[in-house]
């Protein structure tokens, strides 16, 4: 048997030569998926155009489901879960992988547009953990829908083409900057900063701001009042990119956490299991704490299930529902932070993953003494890590960050509370949250090896 679990040895050395092939080739499709599915509703939209040209159907157009058949359950146009339907009664339990497709970035207020001094302005929120600096002086595309008074859906997708405008967040100059070079990091750039430039053009007798307005209503179809109805994300508008001489690595925005989500559908959709029900879940709202009907914290997975139940033999039961979930087994899959040689001090590194180590396994998410953590049973740990041994996966077991220093969450916890075996599973990451992530491709493809074998498990 080779070893799995080496701290001595990384993935790439462990390869052969048809295996490093693979793992750059694989590389090629990560990137493309991270360029299209640039937020959660063109990740939604993305997976279940995948999903469909697989074959799968959405629940809802399906009167009965038996083994073999694969459905897909939309919530809202920004989660969806995947199931392949197997053959043993479903209060056995299913097999879930689960990721989130949404990413921290800045989102636009109701009242979003603004002038002062002769530029226009888009004021933003931002949405999840963001070290605020690292968001301006980059390309940014604004990505969304807005709805009009008479109800018309329109959708935006501006600075992702070369050819597009691009919106940009200004920083002070160095030259003026002494008091605010003193600040901290937290402080140099606020909050309310955070505007981004929409155009400084006006005819004579006209503000730019009508003349926005104008050119808005024109293009678009959309006044300023529509913004109210409105869901406009402004996320890193560069495209995903080889990193270093040796191209092992990529840079590109939203890896925390497409990294998992990409590989947890592929895993579904090459999974060989037969006896079990498959389920991959693609949830948004993580990055804000899973609430809202979008995200993990919500009943969509009890409901997507309770739906599936309802059309197989047996029917419906509130029983069978809870058995279902209580039974099942979940690789929570979300990235976990990788050591970082520049800050080595907020690690222990014996209990760190590594870019280019394998699938991390996270015993324990949460921070400050575990809390919020789900805390996996080593029960579960054990047949997972016996699963990686006997097909030669490497993994790493870490945590993020030192005691009392880094801390984190993930979906598994929302999980664990039906009941169900879970356990953190992902991919190492290198400044996550900042606009351009890192990942290694070796990690991208073992991960998926390592989801598409849990989902192929028979039992
Ligand atoms: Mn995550
Ligand atoms: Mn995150």
């Amino acid at each position: 048997m080779k070893e799995t679990y080496s701290r001595s040895k990384s993935v790439w050395q462990r390869m052969n030569a048809r295996e490093r092939k693979a793992a750059m080739a694989y590389g090629e499709k990560y990137k493309a998926f991270l360029d299209t599915a640039r937020t959660e509703r063109l990740a939604a939209a993305e997976i279940i155009r995948r999903a469909e040209e697989k074959g799968f159907k959405p629940v809802y157009t399906m009167k009965s489901l038996k083994a073999g058949d694969k459905v897909y359950w939309n919530q809202k146009d920004k989660s969806v879960i995947l199931a392949v339907i197997g053959k043993e009664p479903v209060h056995e339990g299913i097999k879930i992988v689960g990721s989130h497709i949404d990413s921290p970035r800045l989102d636009l207020k109701a009242n979003p547009v603004h002038e002062q001094d002769g530029i226009v302005y888009f004021r933003t929120h931002y949405y999840g953990g963001i070290k605020k600096y690292q968001w301006t002086c980059i390309p940014l595309a604004l990505i969304g829908v807005v709805f009009t008074k008479d109800g018309k859906k329109v959708d935006i997708n501006i600075g992702l083409k070369d050819s597009d405008p691009v919106f940009y967040v200004s920083d002070l100059l160095i030259h003026m900057a002494q008091d605010q070079m003193k600040k901290t990091l937290a402080e140099g750039i606020t909050g309310e900063q955070l505007q981004a430039v929409a155009g400084t053009h006006s005819e004579e007798g006209q503000t730019p701001k009508d003349a926005i307005m104008t050119l808005l209503k024109k293009e678009y179809g959309i006044e300023e009042e529509d913004f109210a109805a409105a869901e406009l994300e402004l996320v890193p508008a560069t495209k995903s990119r080889d990193v270093g001489f040796d191209r092992s690595l990529i840079a590109s925005y939203g890896q925390d956490d497409r990294a998992c989500a990409f590989t947890s559908v592929q895993a579904l959709f090459d999974s060989t299991a037969k006896t079990r029900t498959n389920c991959c879940l693609c949830v948004d709202k993580e990055e804000i704490g899973s609430v809202g009907a979008t995200g993990m914290g919500s009943h969509l997975l009890e409901n997507a299930v309770a739906e599936i139940i309802s059309r197989m033999s047996g029917g419906y039961s509130d029983l069978t529902l809870r058995r279902c979930l209580a039974h099942s087994a979940m690789l929570s899959s979300d990235v976990n932070a990788a050591f970082d040689p520049m800050n080595g001090n907020l690690y222990d590194k014996d209990n760190s993953s590594f870019l280019g180590g394998g699938i991390v396994f996270n015993k324990y998410t949460g921070s400050r003494g575990k809390y919020s953590a789900s805390d996996a049973n080593p029960e579960f740990i054990a047949k997972v890590r016996a699963l990686m041994e006997k097909n030669d996966i490497p993994f790493q077991m870490a945590e993020l960050g030192k005691v009392d220093q880094g801390g984190g969450g993930t979906i598994a916890y929302l999980a664990a509370k039906y009941g169900m075996d879970v356990l953190d599973a992902g991919v190492s990451v290198l400044s996550m949250h900042a606009p351009w992530e890192l990942t290694n491709k070796e990690d991208i493809c073992t991960a998926y090896r390592c989801y598409k074998i849990f989902l192929s498990l028979e039992k």
